[in-house]
């Protein structure tokens, strides 16, 4: 796994587009500029790494366009220290960026197969994360509460169980709508039985399954 100076290049151009489209957090484009995101792809793809594009991954399943990772980590407002559950591991992209932040993630996956692949690679690059599979639909209440809740799979509805294991204060992003687009909500948990929600823009991202998910 090479981090070349042209990589390094491909990427500083990548940060720069992501802050022309609207992302203005500083931590964030650093954190986006650390991550060699040309490893989470298959090396014949080496040139769409650094496009603002979603890739395919292995089992149908997709890395995220570095604009939606940027902009769903702008909402999560990540402190040092936080404490993340993401939702849907994926290649493992997201949960780096999460880690370069300074948050310490939870991340849990579907597939048995991305999960052991990003458990695998996050470890040859140095990355410290508790990987977990299984239906992360309904949270991992074993570790419950969590600082942030990061869903990066398109959700039905907001599942109660998510919010039941926000630390209050702490807040839940997820994409929610039907199959073809789904609005960004940002969840902040107020007080035990209080939230407020606050809704973005549209993005399109592959369903979440399970039990609060799509059947
Ligand atoms: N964060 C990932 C990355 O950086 O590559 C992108 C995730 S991809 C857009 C969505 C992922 O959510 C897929 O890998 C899919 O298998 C996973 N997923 C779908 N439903 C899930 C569920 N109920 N629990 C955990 N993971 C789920």
């Amino acid at each position: 796994m090479v981090d070349s100076y042209r990589h390094k290049g491909l990427r500083r151009a990548l940060v720069k587009k992501i802050k022309e489209k609207g992302i203005h957090d500083e931590k964030v484009l650093e954190a986006i500029n650390q991550v060699p995101r040309h490893f989470f792809l298959d090396t014949a793809f080496l040139e769409k790494s650094y496009e603002d594009i979603a890739f395919p991954i292995e089992e149908g399943q997709t890395i995220s366009q570095p604009f939606t990772v940027a902009f769903q980590t702008q909402l999560l407002d990540v402190k040092k220290g936080d404490k993340i559950l993401e939702i849907g591991t994926g290649s493992g992209y997201q949960c780096c960026v999460l880690l370069e932040l300074g948050a310490r993630v939870f991340t849990i996956e579907y597939n048995e197969r991305l999960s052991k692949n990003a458990r695998i690679l996050l470890g040859k690059m140095g990355y410290q994360a508790k990987f977990f599979c299984g239906d992360g639909s309904k949270g991992l209440p074993a570790f419950a509460p969590y600082d942030k809740i990061l869903v990066t799979a398109g959700a039905p509805v907001v599942p109660q169980a998510l919010k039941d294991q926000l630390a209050i204060g702490g807040c839940l992003v997820i994409p929610v709508g039907d199959h073809k687009l789904q609005k960004m909500l940002k969840i902040t948990r107020i007080s035990e039985t209080g939230f407020e929600e606050e809704s973005f823009q549209n993005f399109k991202f592959v369903p979440l399954l399970g039990e609060y998910g799509w059947k």
